[in-house]
């Protein structure tokens, strides 16, 4: 066992340990930091796009409300003037009114009346704009607080700015009504142009026959509206910083972020840092009806650098104004940069947190990677213990184990300790068998080195070699070998050398006696050594010896023989072909002889009949010869008929056998074919033997493709014999056909041919001997020609007899031949 040196399992463990606790909580640490940031990027993201949205909606409802609210200041405008009017006049009237009544009777008209006007005179309202006026019915002025010049004048005649006779009409609305409203144009003092729009109240005062008026100018009170509405305007917030600002559609200031700058320079050609012009633009968005968003750049109040704003604007046309609002688009991102300082500073806790709990959790690592090391080092020792080796039983104390692992490690432990020692015994036991055996064999066996040294003997090698083992071993076994086998013996120990099995290699062995004496070899490599087993073949090799000069004695003779026979050969194929082109040319010439012959023959014979016969009329011995010549004469034509068929037959013969026939084949109906033959043949032989002749044949006999004369000539010649055979009885073709064969058989009841002549009759010109029987002398070719007419078709032929019985000639015919 190796101790204090390398890494021990135990403080690998501990690193583990403390290294995964580490890699886990920086993994989920990394993670969470991750997907906070990620988190925050989306939302500054969506910040930014919601503030956008936002900002407009504010700005544009904003600017929306405010000119909506100065639309219904506007729209006031005519009515607050009247209601102002009407109530200053309606005081003055009260005053007069009051004075009068205080006073009528106690003082004389005159005096009332001039205190009336004197009280009203210094009256000024509408921002010191306003006065009061008196008029008599008469058109005499009584009071005219702006223009006392042309009071005590009778202004019946005074005209206004659009032709009106003002002083009559306002008259004459005082006699129909008691008062009212009048409007009319009027010059403006301190503005240019005419037509200034104006609009006075007028009330009777019935104790003097006045009307007590006043009037104003509608752009005047326009003008305090517009006044009010700016302030109001230029004081207005909203939101966070939320502020309008506007100029009259042709560029003069109105007021801006709390201040009201109307009256200042044109402001039309203000431009910002990126050439746009500001005030032009807004002008032209703020005309569109629902007024319109514009972008540009602008220096914030607490700024030096202009930032991108956007600013919605609108008009208002009844003043020729335009206001907005507008937002600075960055405004956010200083609200993005405080989330990510909160974002940044809630990182770094978690981030001190995590460092926390992974110092916790290492410490804790290690404490568990300390307390297991110390009880597995126990366990460990139980195994030290047990395979010390030298008081160690080999086994393993399970009882000191409490972890299942170790006693599963211990229990697999010590069953392989009891299966060792088992195998050990058995080896030893083994060993003690092969030594055994070693001793015993009577073959010869060798352990030698690689150099061929002999490292172990058997004692059988003892008796072999005549030399004690002990001055054997450590010697060259090669010292020992046949010259002549030297060589053999080493290529034979390089193959074994390199692996290979050596079986049967056999070579000479010096004994001690000078003798050489044949060993067979078998041997194998292992482990460096080679492993042989040798066996003394010398009787056998002595015996293969003997067997091999005899055997190669026997094949000289046998040579020999043989050439002899094959010259013998040749000789009788020499001469057979001699003999075949003998008979050959003898066929040919005794034709033509033989038709000379054969005629001649026939001529005589009924020229003789004719003309010679009738001679011998009455002359019994010239009768007698007559009689014999025609006797001889008639043997001459049968033996010349006889010897024509022979050399037809022989000559077909050698044909077919030659292959120089020619086969006129077509399809053939053989049922057909076989009636035929047999009905040509009927006539001719059955008359004259009185031999029944019997056809059996299945209906429907396929069509084959031969030659049909050749088969027609089989079945004749089969027909011939049977009838020529049988002296009394039947004669029965039987034909039958099966889906791959035709078979044709003639069967008769005559004479039969003996056993031991039946396999010859097929051989050319062979007759059964006796045969005396018969009349008719046959060639002995006709069953010959039959033959090889089947073969040639593929077909078998054999025949069948019983002597005194009858034959059976039967041939078969394959449908499909070649
Ligand atoms: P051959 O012309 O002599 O008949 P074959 O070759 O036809 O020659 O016949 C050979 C011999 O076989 C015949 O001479 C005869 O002895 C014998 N043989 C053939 N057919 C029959 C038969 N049906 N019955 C008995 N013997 C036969």
């Amino acid at each position: 066992m190796r101790t204090g040196e390398g890494k021990t399992f135990l403080s690998s463990l501990s690193w583990r340990l403390v290294t995964i606790s580490a890699v886990t909580i920086l993994a989920v640490g990394s993670f969470f930091v991750l997907s906070e940031y990620w988190d925050f990027l989306e939302e500054s993201h969506r910040l930014r796009q919601s503030y956008v949205a936002e900002q407009k909606a504010g700005v544009r409802d904003a600017v929306t409300q405010a000119v909506a609210s100065v639309q219904y200041e506007h729209s006031l405008a005519d009515a607050r003037l009247r209601e102002g009017i009407r109530s200053q006049v309606d005081n003055a009237h009260a005053l007069a009114t009051n004075i009068y009544d205080k006073n009528h009777g106690k003082i004389p008209d005159e005096v009332i009346a001039e205190t009336i006007r004197e009280a009203l005179r210094p009256l000024r309202f509408n921002n010191g704009r306003g006065y009061f006026f008196i008029t008599r019915l008469d058109g005499v002025e009584i009071l005219f607080a702006d223009r006392p010049e042309l009071e005590g004048h009778n202004l019946l005649n005074m005209v206004s700015q659009d032709g009106k006779p003002v002083i009559q009409d306002m008259i004459a609305l005082t006699r129909q009504a008691g008062g009212g409203f009048y409007e009319y144009q009027w010059t403006k003092p301190g503005a240019t142009g005419t037509g200034h729009r104006k609009i006075a109240y007028l009330r009777h005062f019935e104790p003097f026959n006045w009307f007590i008026g006043t009037g104003e100018y509608l752009e005047d009170v326009e003008r305090d509206i517009q006044g009010e509405v700016l302030e109001r305007l230029a004081r207005l917030r909203f939101g966070k910083e939320g502020y309008l600002f506007g100029s009259t559609l042709a560029g003069d200031p109105l007021f801006t972020n709390g201040e009201v700058t109307r009256g200042g320079p044109s402001v039309w050609n203000l431009t910002d840092p990126h050439g746009v012009k500001v005030i032009q633009e807004q002008s032209r968005v703020a005309r569109e009806t629902q007024g319109g968003f514009m972008e540009y750049s602008w220096v914030k109040l607490k700024g030096n650098e202009p930032s991108p704003k956007i600013a919605f604007v609108k008009s208002i046309p009844e003043w020729g104004w335009q206001i907005g609002s507008g937002f600075y688009v960055d405004d956010i991102e200083s609200e993005i940069a405080t989330r990510a300082a909160t974002l940044r500073k809630d990182i770094a806790q978690s981030t001190y947190r995590l460092a926390g709990l992974l110092l916790a959790l290492l410490g804790l690592s290690l404490l568990i990677a300390r307390s297991l090391s110390r009880r597995i080092e126990s366990h460990l020792l139980a195994f030290r213990t047990g395979h010390n080796k030298d008081s160690g039983t080999g086994r393993v104390d399970i009882s000191c184990l409490e972890w299942r692992e170790f006693l599963d490690l211990a229990q697999a432990t010590n069953h392989q300790t009891e299966l060792r020692e088992a195998a050990e015994a058995k080896v030893r036991e083994r060993t003690d068998e092969l030594d055994r055996y070693f001793t015993l064999s009577m073959d010869l066996l060798s352990i030698t080195d690689l150099d061929g040294r002999f490292q172990r003997l058997n004692p059988v090698w003892e008796n072999f070699l005549g030399y004690p083992l002990e001055k054997l071993i450590g010697e060259l076994s090669l010292d020992f070998v046949h010259p002549e086998d030297v060589q053999a013996t080493i290529d034979a120990f390089d193959r074994i050398s390199q692996g290979h099995e050596a079986l049967g290699f056999a070579n000479r062995f010096r004994c001690a006696d000078g003798n050489y004496r044949w060993l067979e070899w078998r041997g194998r490599p292992s482990g460096g050594m080679i492993y042989a087993v040798a066996r003394d073949i010398t009787e056998r090799k002595e015996a293969e010896e003997a067997l091999k000069k005899s055997r190669d004695e026997l094949e000289e003779r046998v040579a020999e023989r043989t050439r002899e026979l094959t010259e013998a050969n040749a000789r009788l194929t020499e001469l057979d072909n001699l003999k075949s082109a003998f008979l050959n040319t003898v066929s040919h010439d005794l034709r033509t002889p033989l038709t000379s012959i054969l005629g001649f023959s026939k001529i005589i014979q009924r020229d003789f009949t004719r003309r010679f016969l009738p001679l011998t009329e009455g002359d019994t011995a010239l009768r007698d010869k007559a009689s014999k010549i025609l006797d001889n004469l008639g043997v001459i034509v049968s033996e010349g008929e006889r010897l024509t068929r022979l050399v037809t037959d022989f000559l077909d013969l050698s044909r077919i056998e030659e292959g120089r026939y020619t086969w006129k084949e077509k399809t053939t109906d053989m049922g057909v074919l076989i009636r035929d033959t047999v009905s040509s043949l009927k006539g001719a032989l059955l008359e004259k033997h009185g031999v029944q002749i019997r056809l059996d044949m299945s209906p429907n006999l396929p069509e084959l493709s031969v030659d049909p004369d050749r088969i027609a000539q089989v079945l004749t010649n089969l027909l011939s014999n049977a009838i020529k055979f049988t002296s009394e009885g039947t004669v029965t073709l039987t034909a039958m056909a099966s889906t791959e064969s035709i078979r044709i058989s003639v069967a008769d009841t005559g004479m039969g041919i003996p056993p031991e002549e039946l396999p010859m009759i097929f051989d050319k010109f062979y007759q059964v001997a006796d045969d005396t029987l018969v009349a008719e002398k046959g060639t002995g070719l006709g069953l010959a020609i039959c033959k090889q007419i089947v073969e040639h078709y593929n077909g078998a032929f054999w025949a069948e007899s019983t002597l005194g019985v009858g034959s059976v000639f039967s041939f078969e015919l394959p449908l499909k031949n070649r």
